[in-house]
């Protein structure tokens, strides 16, 4: 999987280079492209935001560099699906990359929108995410949803947000979510990206080293939907006059896989009301 990820702050994600997701990166299972916006102004200052129309605190970023910088983006196509696609339309890749070229991205967006290029061209430009409080609110399903795009870019905002008529232009050309990562406001959409990324990341086929722990997580679809995980335990069975539950040692794998939902049902009705909501309206 491709990431490219626009940020006023790309030194906000040295995080990606370590643990799971610097290991997958090493591995070539993770492509990850850091892109400064500042390099889309064309002012000494470097300027990317302005003072709001209509008034009020703050500033917005404005939307000129914001569109250079995803048009250099979405221009730059990923080798494979390059060849993907000049093998559908049985043309060389260089020959592709000529007809791309002439075409410009903005006409590869409006054929890949009109859906004149099936599979390959959807693949072709990424699925545009754009972090922000009134997105749509980031969960599991949306997680495996996206592990399974070849290309995300990821459009971190700053100050009071973009302006709108940049996520209007992209809406058109792209697949583009605007997702929210929980009812708080951060200072931009930096720390936003990670979480997701993270969340991503980790459902990459080869990235975990045990990939049934993923079915085992808290919200992983399928039974876990709407369940937090219970309690997890390891050696020593007592620590500091804490018993591991008897059960858990007693190598009965149906009892166990039972006690597991069981305290599963119960930590989701403690802490997560609203989620052992959905669970008995979904059952009855
Ligand atoms: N004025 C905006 C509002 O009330 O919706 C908040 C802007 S916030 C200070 C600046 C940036 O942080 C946003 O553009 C977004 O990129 C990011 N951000 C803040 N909270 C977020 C959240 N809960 N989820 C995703 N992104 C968030």
């Amino acid at each position: 999987m491709r990431i490219d990820i626009i940020s006023i702050f790309p030194e906000y994600f040295s995080p990606l280079d370590v643990s799971l997701i610097g290991k997958a990166r090493a591995r070539g299972i993770l492509d990850i492209r850091l892109h400064q916006l500042r390099d889309w102004t064309h002012d000494v200052h470097r300027t990317v935001d302005d003072t709001p129309y209509g008034g009020g605190p703050g500033m917005v970023m404005k939307p000129e560099p914001w569109g250079e910088a995803i048009d250099a983006v979405i221009a730059d196509v990923p080798e494979g699906v390059q060849n993907a696609q000049s093998a559908q339309h049985g043309q060389s890749a260089e020959d592709a990359q000529h007809a791309q070229d002439a075409e410009g991205a903005e006409g590869a967006a409006r054929r890949e929108s009109a859906g004149e290029d099936g599979a390959a061209g959807r693949a072709a430009a990424p699925r545009l995410i754009v972090p922000t409080p009134s997105g749509r609110l980031f969960t599991q399903e949306m997680a495996v949803e996206l592990a399974a795009e070849p290309w995300l870019l990821f459009a971190c905002g700053r100050y009071e947000g973009i302006d709108a008529r940049v996520m209007l232009e992209y809406g058109r050309r792209l697949r583009l979510d605007e997702v929210s990562i929980g009812d708080y406001v951060l200072a931009g959409g930096e720390v936003a990206a990670l979480v997701m990324i993270e969340a991503i990341g980790r459902l990459l086929p080869g990235v975990l080293g045990n990939a049934r722990s993923v079915a085992d997580d808290s919200f992983a679809p399928g039974a876990m939907r709407n369940l937090l995980e219970g309690p997890v335990y390891t050696k020593p069975p007592v620590w500091r006059g804490h018993a591991v539950p008897e059960i858990l040692l007693s190598g009965h794998h149906g009892k166990i896989a039972a006690w597991r939902h069981e305290q599963a049902v119960l930590r989701t009705a403690r802490n997560r009301p609203d989620l052992a909501a959905r669970n008995s309206a979904s059952t009855s």
